[in-house]
């Protein structure tokens, strides 16, 4: 009898991951993600170590510009990084010799508006420090996605705009693990009242 238990048991445990999975992929919603700005010098001039700015100088002639950022544009950028001047203010970086680049990605996730009231442990969910008053958000994805909710500065969730609020939790090992992020937002959710109750505490 044991043996047949010890069979079957992994093979549900299997199905029931398996079946997990589905309903997060089934019901998940993409959540929109920002990661922190990256600040590097400016690929378009000479930087000035001195005055930490620009030099006013291009690196390229203008055949180089023009083929660079084709390039850059070519992999999917519509940006301007790369254009020709012949002396004075960067087109690019205005002359502040610096250039932001905002990274901002997708991840499938299954949404929970205000966990706490809808059943999910205390273990999952708590207040972060400063938010009495917000709104929680729980969501559940994939593994694979943790280095993008890592360094995460801000989420839209439902078109709503979130902050991580501790670094994503992974639950479970190996195949079996999902990730759990949480998230606050003191905006008040447009989205039915049924869903979310406000005040959080
Ligand atoms: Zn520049």
């Amino acid at each position: 009898m044991s043996r047949v238990r010890s069979r079957i048991k992994p093979k549900a445990k299997e199905r029931f991951q398996k079946r997990i999975r589905d309903v997060i992929k089934g019901l998940s919603r993409p959540v929109e993600i920002y990661k922190q700005p990256r600040k590097g010098e400016c690929p378009n001039c000479f930087y000035d170590k001195m005055t930490a700015s620009s030099t006013g100088k291009c690196k390229w002639t203008p055949a180089q510009a023009l083929a660079k950022q084709q390039e850059w544009e070519n992999s999917g950028y519509v940006t301007t990084r790369y254009k020709y001047f012949l002396k004075g203010r960067c087109p690019v970086c205005k002359g502040s010799g610096y250039l932001e680049t905002v990274r901002k990605t997708w991840a499938d996730c299954l949404v929970v508006w205000n966990p706490s009231a809808r059943g999910y442990g205390n273990a999952l969910v708590y207040t972060p420090a400063g938010t009495e008053g917000s709104t929680i958000v729980l969501l559940k994805t994939h593994p694979k996605n943790y280095d993008l909710f890592k360094d995460a500065d801000k989420l839209f969730i439902d078109g709503i705009e979130c902050k991580v609020s501790r670094p994503p939790l992974l639950r479970g090992l190996g195949n079996e693990a999902i990730l759990i992020i949480t998230a606050f937002t003191t905006e008040k959710p447009k989205v039915d009242s049924d869903e979310i109750i406000k005040d959080y505490r």
